[in-house]
């Protein structure tokens, strides 16, 4: 849902084992003001039918996962959108059952929906649990009400509390929490209230996004007329430091450049597919998934994707194979997101390639400046203030297949 991260390069370690199943909703009960996400306002039959193509989609799969049951083999279901939160709880459990139907689905798997707060009721919730999700994703952005109308959002803080405290009682031990940084109008201080607030709810994961504001997007315009304006960089630096400081504190651990969970089982193993150079699926229109090297997306509207789906025709486009350098300069940005970022001697085994010889002369100021760590022949890893110029460095990565 919404997520510019601090730095919006792509993430490794070792690929996480399994396939991910991305389902994307596109759906959403009003559109936020700053939100350039692939979504439109919801509608109940327009809704019924996308859920009856997600399934006929997913169920095309079973041919392959019969073929090749190595490819059948999946270990999280993501439902991103959106507002996944709108689907019917038995929406929900048709969808999942069309997975476990056409893949290889581990007992333990990992199912997270995205829920926005205000259509998080406790019947809802417990109907998700009931359909066999396991995780909810909370679109929280702010414990302060005054900033969530700026964005345009539905929910109170007392909501996002409520939904919280729904989603225990329904069963769910696995809940995280987003927040928005860096929002117009927006104090260190005021962003250190939602990072309390947000402690105090007591999650077990918890993402923090920079906002970003596209060109024109319609908040640009609310900001002009309300005279709002962003905090200046350095604060953009201090909110960020200070806030995975609290966390720290707090018990959480950070694993990625806007992630934390409390134990180590609570990361988001849908996520660490993406930065870990792993394999998904993706259902659903505009879309992407990476799966055994080749690469797709679907088509962006939920009509067409309908309509595709209902006449036969092929929804994936633009389908190629990865390159290997392409696929090593992914491997690098998406590792490096990571806290324990790239293995070194694993990079070596896999793509043949000593990754100090090759960029160190350009890492190696960095290495400096204390923005990187490097243990030679074993890892490289930015700092967090690293984190807060991740798009620098890696800058170095881009288009250095010959040195
Ligand atoms: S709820 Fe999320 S996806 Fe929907 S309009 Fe708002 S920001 Fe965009």
């Amino acid at each position: 849902m919404e997520k510019p991260a601090i730095s919006n390069l792509p993430g490794t370690g070792s690929p996480a084992p399994g396939t991910g199943i991305y389902i994307h909703i596109p759906f959403c009960a009003a559109i936020c003001n700053y939100c350039n996400f692939n979504r439109g306002l919801h509608d109940d039959g327009l809704r019924r039918r996308y859920v009856d193509a997600l399934i006929t989609d997913i169920r095309s799969w079973a041919d392959l996962s019969r073929r090749s049951p190595e490819g059948a083999k999946a270990d999280t279901i993501f439902f991103g959108g959106g507002t996944p939160s709108l689907l019917e709880p038995a929406e929900v459990a048709r969808i999942i059952q069309a997975c476990r139907e056409s893949f290889e689905l581990a007992p333990d798997s990992e199912i997270t929906i995205e829920a926005n707060p205000e259509s998080s009721t406790p019947e809802r919730l417990q109907g998700f649990r009931a359909a066999g999700a396991n995780r909810l994703s909370f679109g929280v952005q702010s414990f302060r009400d005054e900033e969530l109308r700026r964005l345009g959002r539905l929910h109170s803080s007392e909501a996002a509390r409520g939904a919280v405290r729904a989603a225990r009682a329904a069963g769910f031990d696995n809940v995280s929490l987003d927040l928005m940084m860096w929002l117009p109008g927006q104090s260190t201080s005021e962003w250190l209230t939602s990072v309390d607030a947000l402690i105090d709810q007591q999650p077990d994961h918890a993402s923090l996004y920079l906002l970003e504001i596209y060109p024109n997007a319609p908040l640009r315009d609310e900001m002009a007329r309300a005279g709002w304006s962003v905090a200046p960089d350095e604060d953009a630096a201090a909110m960020y430091l200070e806030g995975l400081a609290r966390l720290d504190r707090a018990g959480f651990e950070q694993y990625e450049i806007s992630n934390v969970a409390r134990p180590a089982a609570r990361r988001s193993r849908h996520n660490l597919k993406y930065w870990q150079a792993g394999d998904w699926l993706a259902f659903g229109c505009g879309a992407h998934a990476t799966f055994r090297g080749e690469r797709w997306r679907t088509v962006s509207a939920a009509t067409d994707y309908i309509d595709r789906i209902a006449t036969g025709q092929d929804v994936r486009l633009d389908r190629r194979m990865l390159g290997a350098e392409e696929r090593l300069e992914e491997v690098l940005f998406m590792g490096l997101r990571l806290t324990e970022g790239l293995d070194l001697s694993r990079l070596h085994c896999s793509h043949g390639i000593d990754i100090w010889t090759r960029y160190g002369p350009d890492l190696s100021t960095y290495v400096s400046a204390g923005l990187l760590v490097h243990e030679p022949g074993r890892r490289l890893a930015l700092t967090r203030n690293g984190m807060l110029l991740a798009n620098d460095v890696m800058s170095v990565f881009i288009g250095g297949a010959v040195r």
